[in-house]
């Protein structure tokens, strides 16, 4: 008896990196590598491998290599293509009909891609095909997937990847450690492991004129960012994972930048970032409509209270105020006011409130507490799973101390600041937030924000007319 054996397919690869900025095709071994597996899964023997460095399959420029694969299927050298993508093929949809032509007249029914087979003999496998298509089409070739690949094996072998500025620490060529900067690191990161601020390392660091690797002051979001990064310990990062040993040495331990993600990533210290950032919610109204404001950053993500129109809100639409200046001259506003008689007068005879002493007193102690933890964690003093075990109970307590200060008169939020806005003010940006709202809105009950002049860009304070609580 006779058993039908169909003969192996007689494959070609075709491989493209159509943008090759760095000079290698890294890419490339990676995308054959990848139709070489499949083939053998297949049982497909290749024949012939084909590689453009196209610089764009847009430009419609010749691609020799894609024009000889072609001369061979119709020569019958091959009667399969792999590729990695349907779209390193064809980019261009006057191309792929050109080649659904050519399968058509050759039956040629084995094309394979890494994503998966396509048969464009049958109209299934062509309109698959020209969805594809037309996705491709819509990527941009920076976000394509031969880029992100190469991203991913750069990272996956440990080497950086190219652009940015020179990593604090490092010389230019981001492998040799600046032992003057890498002196600075690892102070830093014992004082943030031994519970000191960001805020006041930057301060410390400014004043002794040590500046950033552009020369520029230190800040603590860009401190603490800099920190965290797994490069300090010889680790390569790829999209937040750690995900290979890297090719440049470690400034310092990798359980120490471990702990210094787990205290700066702490989210109570991002919920209170988040929260610091609008003082005026529920404080400001729609000139045009009575709305409340919403506080929307604007496109570019400068800070701003707008008036917001859609599901969910029941705003015109047609009002938006910067929220930084607003913020300074409300705040000014306020304080002036604490220091007004007719404030003090209609403020007197309230005898305060005890129970807010004693409220703010445990929310103090508490904030206190975390800290001593964290410094104790920072120190190696408890393990990290007793770390996040005793700050449960302690987060409890604050949020228990701030529901019930919420709860009293409004007014006790200004015990010991009327007539005395100097001292207030010159405390005001240690403030939290809440705190800080807590005395805005107990001086004042909302401002009206009128709409703005046309082509005019400064700040405007005749838009604003507060109404005030006392
Ligand atoms: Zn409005």
């Amino acid at each position: 008896m006779v058993v039908a054996v169909r003969a192996a397919v007689r494959a070609g690869v075709y491989a493209r990196i159509s943008s090759d900025r760095d000079g290698d095709a890294l890419g490339v071994p990676r995308q054959i590598a990848d139709c070489e597996r499949l083939a053998e899964r297949k049982g497909w023997q290749i024949v012939e491998r084909y590689v453009d460095d196209d610089v764009s399959a847009w430009s419609g420029r010749v691609r020799p290599e894609y024009r000889r694969c072609l001369d061979d299927l119709a020569a019958g050298r091959l009667n399969g293509v792999l590729v990695y993508d349907l779209d390193r093929l064809h980019r261009q949809p006057r191309e792929l009909e050109a080649f659904i032509d050519l399968c058509r007249r050759l039956e040629l029914t084995d094309v394979t891609s890494v994503a998966g087979d396509i048969d464009l003999t049958t109209p299934e496998g062509q309109f698959h095909a020209r969805i594809l298509g037309a996705v491709a089409a819509k990527e941009s070739d920076d976000k394509s997937r031969r880029i992100r690949r190469k991203h991913e094996e750069l990272a996956y072998d440990g080497k950086m990847s190219g652009g940015g500025s020179r990593p604090y620490g490092y010389d230019d060529d981001k492998l040799t450690v600046r032992e003057s900067e890498a002196v600075v690191i690892r102070e830093c990161v014992s004082r943030v492991l031994a519970g000191e601020a960001l805020r006041s390392i930057c301060t410390d660091l400014n004043r002794r004129a040590v500046c950033t690797s552009t020369g520029k002051p230190w800040q603590p979001q860009s401190l603490g960012r800099t920190l965290q990064r797994p490069r300090y310990a010889g680790q390569r990062e790829h999209k937040g994972e750690i995900v290979a040993t890297a090719e440049w040495p470690a400034i310092i331990s990798a359980t120490d930048s471990a702990r210094v993600r787990a205290l700066l990533s702490d989210p109570d210290r991002r919920t209170n970032k988040v929260a610091r950032r609008y003082l005026l919610v529920r404080l400001l109204r729609c000139g045009q409509c009575g709305e409340a404001l919403v506080s929307r950053p604007r496109q570019g993500g400068a800070r701003a209270y707008q008036c917001v129109k859609g599901p969910g809100f029941s705003g015109c639409g047609r009002l938006s105020v910067m929220a930084e200046p607003l913020e300074q001259f409300v705040v000014e506003a306020v304080l002036y006011r604490l220091d007004t008689p007719e404030l003090a007068a209609a403020l007197a005879g309230d005898p305060g409130d005890p129970d807010a002493e004693r409220w703010q007193a445990e929310i103090d102690h508490s904030h206190a507490e975390r800290e001593d933890l964290a410094a104790m964690y920072g120190r190696r003093e408890i393990s990290l799973s007793e770390w996040h075990a005793a700050r449960t109970p302690i987060e409890q307590r604050i949020t228990e101390a701030k529901k019930e200060l919420g709860r009293l008169n409004r007014t006790s939020a200004l015990a010991g600041h009327v007539g005395n806005a100097g001292q207030l003010r010159s405390l005001w940006e240690t403030l939290p937030l809440t705190r800080q709202h807590a005395i805005v809105a107990a001086v004042l009950d909302h401002v009206v924000v009128g709409p703005g002049r046309r082509g005019y860009n400064r700040f405007d304070e005749s838009r604003l007319a507060p109404v005030w609580r006392v």
